[in-house]
């Protein structure tokens, strides 16, 4: 495959490109808190579309529609991208850093993140799932 993200910028990117650099951590769909300072903290209940066991939004074409407080990257500000987990391709390339070894358009293979203990999978819950209990 081109190594579209070592030479384009994120807006240079096709949508298809855009859509490829998501690892599918889901990391991004777990709740976060923000301190008066800026600090992010990342709980471990996850937005109630995440299916925790794929960590794909089980909506995603609806997700707007379905959940009005999920981000849309491509149309957030850059001076937002500070929200995103410090492993986000999206973050990453914002801030000028390479994408890493486990990354899938690197490993050639979806599982790395997994394998690398980037992916949420196993270690959240949805906020669905903790009101119902
Ligand atoms: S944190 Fe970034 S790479 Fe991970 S699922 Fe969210 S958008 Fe994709
Ligand atoms: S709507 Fe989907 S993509 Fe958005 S935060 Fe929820 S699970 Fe993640």
């Amino acid at each position: 495959m081109n190594a579209f993200w070592k030479t384009k910028t994120l807006d240079e990117m096709t949508s298809e490109e855009w859509e490829l650099l998501c690892d599918g951590c889901g990391r991004c769909c777990l709740r976060a808190l923000e301190d008066e300072s800026g600090k992010i903290f990342r709980t471990q209940i996850a937005c109630r579309l995440l299916d925790t066991e794929t960590c794909r939004c089980k909506k995603y074409d609806e997700r707007f529609v379905q959940v009005p407080e999920c981000l849309e990257l491509r149309k957030l500000s850059r001076s937002k991208y500070h929200w995103l987990p410090e492993s986000c391709a999206y973050r990453l390339l914002h801030e000028g850093q390479e994408l890493p070894a486990w990354h899938p358009l690197n490993s050639g293979y979806a599982a790395s993140v997994y394998e690398a203990g980037i992916s949420v999978r196993g270690i959240c819950h949805t906020e669905t799932e903790v009101y119902d209990a």
